[in-house]
């Protein structure tokens, strides 16, 4: 199960938007975690919090992929292909 994923070429060295969900923050809304678009740096929160900022952000962007953005976590994942990279 070679599973690889074509949009690595996407990932810049992005200067994370904001310190938490961009859009919760202007809402007032919480979030569980945070996640980043390695292509514009969006940050937003994943799909255990209320909002899903950071799939609503993949679905408008079409930016392919994204890093936790949590202290410690270096995980990452690409939407079109539905992969997880252990580090990214
Ligand atoms: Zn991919
Ligand atoms: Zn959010
Ligand atoms: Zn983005």
């Amino acid at each position: 199960m070679a599973q690889t994923c074509s949009h690595l070429e996407q990932i810049r060295a992005v200067t994370p938007s904001a310190g938490g969900c961009e859009e919760c923050l202007k809402t007032g809304d919480a979030w569980m975690h945070l996640r980043l678009c390695e292509t514009c740096g969006h940050v937003g929160c994943c799909d255990s919090s209320k909002n899903k900022h950071a799939t609503k952000h993949f679905r408008q962007t079409r930016h392919p992929i994204i890093k936790s953005f949590e202290p410690g976590e270096e995980w990452g994942y690409c939407y079109p292909d539905e992969i997880f990279f252990e580090k990214l």
